[in-house]
């Protein structure tokens, strides 16, 4: 044994013949299967278990059969060479795989404590679990026992209760149950992925939960906000589903510490939100369109312009307020009937829409009254623009059986943004003094209300 050599660690194998057998396997020997210590160890009703480096490299028959694994088929050498954490029910992995850690620095027993473990066969039993630090050729170790608490012991019956109500849920719940370690990665994840991202656990498990998310700004914001507040609650983000498709979910999620106080992890639950989601935003955009015209209504159009307005004004960039109102739209209605009247709204509204660029504003402010915000970088474009509406607008003609056929025209208010217009109100008005004027000039025509 090389800790002998090293003078510190140099009486424990002297005065411990009893673990002679466990020592000869660690040191890849033979062990004399005869010796007192070695029948002990088979012999034994609690489970003997040495780990190195979270692997296990001794186990004993009761551990076998505590942990429902025989050594065949798919493992011939039985529990020898697994991770011990797979046999740690997820509840208990993090305080567990800490105290293991932790025995391995140090040099007294931990006091026994209670442990759930999952056995291979996937059934959850109830141990009580001591550990020490052991010396494996000079490498540390530690030797772990384990005794099947009996379920009548009271605190036995609560964890196993406790761990129903968790598997049930873990199974059932339409949310998906998560967690990740200190780094991202995930530990743990419900069957709900399947449903939701159309991922297998298995598939998700020791990956970042970084490659979900579409947008990073996102994952950074839910981190920011956990690393801040410890948890969050329905915190919003999107993440890819496995078919590409992005989703919108939900997050509510908590901030796992070690014994140590150090930061361990995330754990909580995230959902799929699209339905409701979309559900908003299609609410939000019937709120904001005119059903007949398809185009902003007046609340929207308004809304808009002030938040345009609002931006600084920037000198050379013309920004123009248009009041545009049907000509002679009372006899149209009394000539054709009020459905045709409906249909010269959405006409008129499709022939206008057309002229416009997509950074300009265009809505219906009520009846046969509509305004466009345009936002051009020279006069000329505007008026150009102002000319191909009036045009657009007298393509329009009506057609009834025994009437003469008749165009459509519009009167249009123009007034141009100044240094000082700040308020959609203001400019409104001019337009409507503009308006007034090309009325009164004939009708179908622009007038440009001058600025002071
Ligand atoms: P002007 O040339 O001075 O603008 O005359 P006008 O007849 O267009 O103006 P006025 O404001 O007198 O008439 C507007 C008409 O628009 C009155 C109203 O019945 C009609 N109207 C308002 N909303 C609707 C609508 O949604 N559908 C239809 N078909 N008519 C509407
Ligand atoms: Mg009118
Ligand atoms: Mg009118």
């Amino acid at each position: 044994m090389r800790g002998r050599a090293g003078g510190k660690r140099v009486n424990r194998g002297e005065h411990q013949p009893l673990l002679d057998p466990l020592t000869s396997i660690l040191n890849h020997k033979k062990m004399n299967p005869d010796s007192v210590s070695a029948k002990l160890l088979e012999a034994l009703p609690a489970a003997v278990l040495v780990l190195r480096g979270g692997l296990m490299v001794y186990a004993n028959p009761a551990a076998h059969l505590l942990l429902e694994v025989e050594m065949s088929g798919e493992y011939p050498q039985g529990l020898v060479g697994q991770p011990i954490v797979e046999f740690i029910h997820p509840l208990d992995q993090s305080h567990s795989v800490n105290r293991i850690r932790r025995s391995a620095s140090s040099k007294t027993a931990n006091v026994p404590v209670e442990v759930r473990l999952q056995t291979r066969r996937n059934r959850v039993r109830v141990v009580l679990v001591t550990s020490v630090s052991v010396d494996l050729e000079g490498e540390p170790g530690v030797l772990v026992t384990a005794m099947e608490v009996r379920r009548d012991s009271t605190t036995g019956e609560r964890m196993r209760r406790s761990e129903e109500h968790f598997r049930r849920l873990f199974e059932n719940m339409q949310d998906v149950y998560y967690r990740t370690d200190a780094l991202g990665v995930v530990q743990l994840v419900g069957p709900g992925v399947r449903r939701v991202l159309g991922f297998e656990p298995h598939e998700i498990v020791g990956r970042t939960a970084e490659e979900y998310y579409p947008n990073h700004a996102d994952r950074d914001a839910f981190k920011d906000a956990i690393r801040k507040f410890g948890e969050v609650a329905d915190f919003p983000g999107q993440m890819v589903r496995k078919d590409g498709r992005i989703i919108d979910i939900s997050i509510s999620s908590s901030a796992l510490f070690d014994e140590d106080g150090a930061f361990a992890g995330v754990e909580g639950i995230y959902r799929d939100v699209t339905e409701r989601k979309e559900l908003e935003r299609e609410l939000r955009r019937l709120a904001s369109i005119d059903s007949l015209t398809n185009i902003l209504n007046r609340r929207a159009f308004i809304e808009r312009a002030r938040e345009e307005l609002g931006t600084h004004y920037e000198p050379g960039i013309e920004q123009t307020l248009l009041l545009l109102d049907i000509d002679y739209f009372k006899s149209i209605n009394d000539q054709y009937g009020h459905a045709t009247g409906d249909q010269v709204l959405t006409r008129f509204a499709r022939a206008v829409g057309e002229q416009i660029w997509s950074t300009d504003l265009f809505g219906r402010l009520g009846g046969e009254e509509f305004a466009i915000l345009v936002k051009h970088t020279n006069p000329e474009q505007v008026r150009d623009l102002v000319d191909r509406v009036l045009d657009a607008v007298r393509t329009i003609r009506l057609e009834a059986d025994g009437r003469p056929s008749r165009a459509v025209t519009v009167s249009i208010g123009a007034a141009r943004r100044t240094s000082i217009d700040h308020r959609v109100e203001h400019l409104l008005d001019r337009a409507d003094r503009a308006l007034y004027q090309a009325k009164h000039g004939g009708r179908d025509r622009v007038f440009w209300e001058r600025t002071a």
